[in-house]
């Protein structure tokens, strides 16, 4: 294949209609059919990246490999197409302005007035085809819904494509149809006024996606296209599914992948490849006994603030053969007096990733209940910081012992800040981010899970364990068994009396695909069932 081919994807109507999910839908059915495809993600505000931005405005931060902060909907890319994504994978309006004014600061523009057309434009574009050299087909979704104002540069960037690359670029709506009850009739009007409004900004879709809950009538379809100035057999409808690894094949049933190809004038071929994906619904539809994991976290009532997390247990659930019982508990409001009525009837304790104070007692309470009665445990990232805390407290004795990130005088620096860090001003983009090596021991939990020694996991963190507590810890029973090869800092905790008790620094949850299950959750899950 000479040419890369792009195809945008916008959304109208109402937001959280799962273009994320379309798009990786999408992407997986080119990929099924021996294309290399990536996914980028467009975001309209004006945050550099979604870094300092709270759980509850954008859901959970995802980490790229090369240690960009990212939008979430970046890990349901790598989930479904099991291929890295990087930072060139995430561009917000932010970093957009920021390259531009940093380019006319530095006196690029010779002078000119610097506008939004076309040096705004200009800039999303060269982004657009950033990745241009390793794929036959770029998909970059644009966040937000049309008739925002936040949006209008980057569809102005797509108009403009659309004319620069002829064929070689489609453009894909979604958009919902709401059923309303009291008449009982689905409506397409709002659809019409969204495509509506693309077309006065001079883009005209070449294929509609509609959410729906259930199948609408072939008439219905046919007005859409009919309005919309859309071909009928090209108007997709995305009907809600139980889970959104089923999306693909919805639009596969439709042979969006195949008009999507002829759209672009390529040859349609064969049907793409999807035995692998389809062996994993098979065998999450088969699963028919549970496994019943609890999560201890901070934003537990915000569906997406753990994203990767839910769907790493998910995907290890399934290669256990179980199905997933997902519950939450506010770290906030667990306690050592009814840790056990909370937490006795679970298979298993995830202790969640998390920043700042508030919550920090529950994870620990929640940490000793699970060691004293050897409950499987798995702590992420800070939930590793507070099995360290909990141990050095309630084993090793160390009373004051605390995270410098809550307690700076703490008399017990389990987990502290490094030299270098401490001068550090600017909270954004101030972590360990992104994927560092880690070796670990032989003789571990760790090493049995991932049956290697050295693994690359991804990083978001400031905070470190204090490795002059080390050889206490390793003494009482809780070992260090993963550190990474260059700084010696520790990645990975457990106290191998246990069942499972593992903590690790880094995020495994952002690793785990569909094709490739994090080894450390599937290991987690299977002591969960007692295996
Ligand atoms: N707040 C902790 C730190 O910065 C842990 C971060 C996290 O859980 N991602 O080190």
């Amino acid at each position: 294949m000479t040419d890369t081919k792009y195809i945008f994807v916008t959304g109208g109507v109402v937001s959280s209609l799962g273009k994320g999910i379309v798009s990786a839908s999408l992407g997986k059915l080119l990929q099924a059919r021996g294309y290399r495809v990536t996914i980028q993600k467009f975001d309209p505000y004006i945050n550099v990246d979604p870094g300092t931005m709270n759980p509850y405005e954008h859901g959970e931060c995802y980490v790229t490999a090369d240690g960009r902060e990212a939008d979430l909907d970046l890990g349901h890319y790598e989930r479904f197409l099991n291929v890295p994504t990087s930072k060139y994978n995430n561009v917000t309006t932010g970093r957009i302005y920021k390259t531009v004014i940093e380019r006319e600061r530095h006196g690029d523009y010779l002078g000119a007035t610097v506008q939004v057309i076309p040096h705004i434009t200009d800039e999303i574009k060269r982004n657009v085809s950033l990745l241009k050299e390793d794929f036959d087909f770029i998909i970059s979704e644009i966040g937000g819904t049309v008739g925002d104002i936040e949006s209008l540069p980057f569809l102005e960037s797509v108009r403009q494509l659309k004319r620069e690359l002829g064929r070689n670029c489609i453009c894909v709506h979604l958009t919902y149809v709401p059923y309303i009850a009291a008449a009982k009739e689905y409506k397409t009007k709002p659809t019409q006024h969204s495509v509506k409004q693309l077309q006065e900004l001079g883009i005209q879709p070449d294929i509609l996606v509609l959410r729906t809950e259930k199948l609408l009538h072939r008439d219905l379809v046919r007005k859409v296209a009919l309005f919309c100035n859309v071909e009928e057999e090209a108007v997709i409808q995305s009907v809600d599914v139980p889970t959104i690894y089923e999306v693909p094949l919805v639009l596969q049933e439709q042979e969006m992948d195949a008009i999507v190809l002829h759209k672009l004038g390529m040859e349609v071929g064969s049907e793409p490849d999807m035995s692998l994906w389809n062996d994993f619904l098979r065998r999450k539809d088969s699963a028919t006994e549970e496994v019943r994991i609890v999560l201890v976290g901070k934003y537990v009532t915000l569906q997406d603030a753990y994203k990767s997390i839910d769907e790493a247990l998910n995907h290890a659930a399934v290669y256990n053969d179980r199905r997933l019982v997902l519950s939450r508990i506010n770290s906030e409001e667990i306690n050592e007096g009814n840790a056990a009525e909370l937490l006795s009837g679970m298979d298993g304790i995830v202790v969640a990733p998390g920043f700042g104070e508030r919550g920090i007692d529950g994870k620990l309470a929640a940490i000793r209940f699970a060691r004293e009665n050897d409950k499987p445990c798995f702590g992420l990232c800070l939930g590793m910081q507070c099995m360290v805390i909990e141990f050095a407290r309630n084993v090793l004795g160390l009373e004051g012992a605390h995270t410098t990130e809550v307690d700076e005088k703490a008399l017990h620096k389990v987990i502290d800040l490094l030299e270098t860090q401490k001068n550090i001003i600017n909270l954004g983009g101030s972590m360990r981010l992104g994927a560092y090596a880690c070796v670990l021991r032989e003789d571990s939990l760790a090493y049995s899970a991932y049956q290697k020694a050295f693994v690359k996991e991804r990083h978001r963190h400031r905070y470190e364990f204090n490795g002059d507590y080390r050889e206490m810890f390793e003494e009482a029973g809780m070992k260090c068994t993963g550190e990474n090869p260059d700084s010696g800092l520790v990645e990975v905790v457990e106290i191998p009396s246990r069942r499972w008790f593992l903590g690790s620094q880094y995020h495994p949850e952002y690793t785990s695909t569909v094709l490739n299950p994090n080894p450390l959750f599937v290991s987690f899950v299977r002591a969960a069932i007692g295996e």
